[in-house]
């Protein structure tokens, strides 16, 4: 009994719809599992009417991209109104940022000699929350890179000439914002951060609990994380992060999550539920 707390489809920049998602849910035998778009619920209510009708469990989630000090710090939120006006707003100023950049960063590729049309972009992503994959994409699709590796490595890394980066709200309102949608925060992927020194203030914030298992963490890092969910009382959550198609090799399956994690969650969300809004 397994899940996977960690997936993304088309609605941001994974490669999967919705129903090919659920596909490979089934194909690994996934009990549970939550979407985890960047900065966007709007798949989660086809996703949850597939995995209803699939007898999967499914949490509604989403992950946002956060700055504390100088460093970057990703937040998965679980278990939120969908339909929560402030969530919905704020998104809606994401994506529109989303786009912008977007733009920019298509702005300094034609400056570059590169000229791709902001709508091959557009188009290809065709989501209201696009980003530097969708870029890379295009980029290959257009003829100007042999692969998506090309188009980071060229162009869109850090401190390569077309990128942008990206606006990124203050941890503490992105707690807030999934709280008051009634939803728990949780440190994504911690070890890809350099995040360890945040985990004692996050948990001042309101952090309620940190990504232990993913792709990218040794064995080491997830018997650290696990230990300091421990230390601060948080929940341990983990997934695949899975995107797709995008990076080559799907990696929905590598992280299987032990199904009493999620229930420690669940049981969190339902005490919220009932309790007078944080
Ligand atoms: P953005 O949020 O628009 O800055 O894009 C971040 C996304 O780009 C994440 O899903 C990353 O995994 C992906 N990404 C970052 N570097 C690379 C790379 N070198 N090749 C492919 N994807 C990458
Ligand atoms: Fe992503
Ligand atoms: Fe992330
Ligand atoms: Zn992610």
């Amino acid at each position: 009994m397994y899940a996977d707390l960690h997936l993304h489809t088309r609605f941001s920049d994974g490669t999967y719809t919705p129903e090919e998602l659920l596909a490979q849910a089934q194909h690994h035998g996934l009990r549970a599992l939550a979407l985890t778009d960047h900065d966007t619920v709007e798949g989660c209510a086809a996703m949850g009417a597939l995995c209803a009708e699939a007898g999967i469990e499914f949490i509604p989630g989403l992950e946002l991209a956060t700055e504390l000090g100088d460093k970057e710090v990703h937040l998965l939120g679980y278990g939120v109104e969908t339909s929560n006006e402030p969530l919905l707003q704020r998104l809606a100023q994401f994506q529109q940022a989303r786009q912008s950049r977007v733009c920019e960063m298509v702005a300094r590729l034609n400056t570059l000699g590169v000229p791709l049309p902001p709508q091959a972009v557009f188009n290809l992503a065709n989501c209201r929350s696009p980003g530097r994959p969708h870029v890379g994409r295009a980029l290959v699709a257009g003829g100007y890179c042999a692969d998506l590796n090309e188009a980071f490595d060229r162009y869109l890394k850090r401190h390569r000439p077309a990128w942008v980066p990206k606006a990124k709200g203050p941890v503490a309102h992105a707690i807030d914002l999934i709280h008051q949608a009634r939803g728990v925060a949780v440190l994504a992927h911690p070890a890809l951060n350099q995040s360890d020194q945040l985990i004692g203030p996050l948990v001042e914030t309101g952090l309620d609990g940190i990504e232990c298992f993913h792709p990218k963490h040794t064995a080491s890092d997830c018997q650290r994380y696990l230990a300091l969910a421990k230390e601060y009382g948080l929940l341990v959550t983990g997934g695949s992060d899975c995107h797709g198609m995008s990076k080559g090799r799907p990696t929905i399956g590598t992280v299987k999550l032990a199904y009493e994690y999620v229930e420690a969650v669940k049981e969190k969300l339902n005490r919220l539920a009932t309790a007078p809004s944080r």
